[in-house]
């Protein structure tokens, strides 16, 4: 945030450090411009209030994991206040996205700041290490309203965010690398009571399901102490993924006084030339591409969200239809048939083998007959293997329909005359006859006259 040392995840501890990160005595902060810039695109795709004038302040207080003991953060003129984060229905868990309380929920913003990170604490046997890569590394802190109301709208909250973060590249958000964290402040109350109960600080959360999983949990221990008639401890509590309970890190005993105060080493930072420079990587936020998708390819409200929820995936799609006459039929095959065959693959989107316009010409095909919609599968599975076009694999395996009006003409022509009986039968009202004949031609032709042009040609010259 203040130097210029790398970040890479999963580096060997102590090797991107320097002077300014280890808080060496005069060595001197500068602000990482495009840290600023990322924080003010945030702000402005979540529709938070820009500050036009912001400042750095000095949070003083003694750990090992603060070689400065103090850390640089922004405590009374943060960059951005205010601001949403509406919770869509695919935000949800799967398993409870059928029983969503408020739906379109937007939860309110307090502020977004930034800092640096702090080094991390490795706890061994007998001893602690400490790796100060992660020293000085920018850190964006997001703090909501005290308005979300269950560990399904924490988990919708999450998801959503760390998508419209994804959307302005502004982060991968990928919790598992600590790219994005989170920590809750839970509190319970009767349902009488107005003001919020004693507030518990859950902490080491490394997951999203993780996070519903640690709220769901300390909702249940806080409401069974209020039902034994005992106090809840304002405490900050840590979370075991693995025995699935939260557990006491500190008490309020210990509460830190921070002595908040300007960090003399840095100048306060005006921000409109670089909201300026930032107003242009603002991209198509997920709301408004999910809306966009129904209006302009009549795709289906859930399938628009679907497509919408991966940018790579969109960007698929949009690709594939935009010169689609049908651009709901390219939606199916990628809902269904790609994502199968991606998932089956252990594929990415990104590196799938067919081609957006590949796709585009396929669907065509069947469109038009040239193959039936039964042999589209094979096709499709063998462009998915191959890489090839379908054009190529028709031509290659000689599969293709027989759509010539003049051919199944003829075709049947030569079935009605050896058919004598079935067609006397049709003419006389018995319908199943024509299945019958429809079947006689489709067998002449080697099965590759088109179905449903078979049974319309002989509708027509049986009853002519
Ligand atoms: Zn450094």
């Amino acid at each position: 945030m203040f130097c210029a040392s790398p970040v890479e995840f999963g580096a060997e501890p102590n090797t991107h450090t320097c002077p300014v990160c280890l808080g060496y005595p005069g060595a001197l902060p500068v602000v990482n411009e495009e840290a600023l810039r990322m924080t003010l695109l945030t702000g402005l795709m979540l529709g938070c209030n820009i500050a036009p004038v912001s400042k750095f302040d000095r949070k003083n207080y003694f750990y090992p994991d603060m070689p400065k003991n103090y850390q640089i953060s922004q405590y009374d003129m943060p960059l951005c206040t205010n601001g949403t984060v509406s919770l869509h229905d695919l935000a949800y868990p799967k398993d409870a996205q059928k029983n969503i309380l408020t739906r379109d929920k937007e939860v309110h913003l307090v502020r977004i700041h930034l800092e640096e990170d702090v080094a991390k604490s490795f706890h061994f046997e007998n001893h602690t290490g400490i790796d100060f890569n992660r020293a000085g590394t920018p850190l964006m802190e997001i703090v909501t309203q005290p308005e979300i109301n269950s560990p399904e709208e924490a988990f919708a909250f999450l998801t959503a965010l760390k998508q419209i973060l994804i959307y302005g590249a502004v982060s991968d958000a990928d919790m598992e690398k600590g790219q994005l964290r989170c920590d809750c402040n839970v509190s319970v109350r009767p349902d009488d009571q107005a003001e919020l109960g004693a507030k518990v600080e859950l902490k080491n959360l490394n997951s999203i399901s993780g996070v519903r999983r640690a709220l769901a949990y300390e909702i249940r221990r806080q409401t069974s102490i209020l039902e034994r008639d005992e106090e809840i401890e304002q405490e900050t509590r840590g979370w075991d993924d693995v025995a699935g309970e939260t557990f006491l890190m500190r008490t309020k005993e210990f509460a830190h006084d921070y002595r908040y105060f300007p960090d003399p080493d840095l100048v306060p930072v005006k921000t409109d030339a670089l909201v300026a420079e930032v107003r242009h990587r603002v991209p198509e936020l997920p709301k408004a591409k999910r809306a966009r998708f129904v209006e302009q390819y009549q795709v289906s409200p859930y399938d628009a969200a679907v497509l919408a929820d991966d940018l790579e995936l969109a960007s698929y799609f949009e690709a594939a239809a935009k010169h689609a006459k049908k651009p709901k039929i390219i939606a199916n095959w990628i809902l269904n048939d790609l994502q199968n065959a991606l998932s089956a693959a252990g594929k990415e989107i990104t590196d799938c083998p067919i081609q957006p316009a590949m796709l585009d010409e396929f669907v065509n095909l069947i469109d038009t007959g040239k193959i039936s919609g039964k042999q589209g599968k094979d096709v499709f599975a063998e462009m998915f293997a191959t890489g090839k076009t379908a054009a190529a694999i028709v031509k290659e395996k000689g599969i293709e329909q027989l759509s010539d009006v003049s051919a199944i003409e003829a075709l049947a022509d030569q079935v009605i005359a050896a058919n004598a009986k079935p067609v006397a039968d049709f003419r006389a009202g018995n319908i199943a006859s024509l299945n019958f004949l429809k079947g006689q031609v489709i067998k002449l032709s080697k099965g590759k006259a088109n179905p449903q042009l078979v049974g319309e040609i002989l509708e027509k010259k049986l009853s002519s």
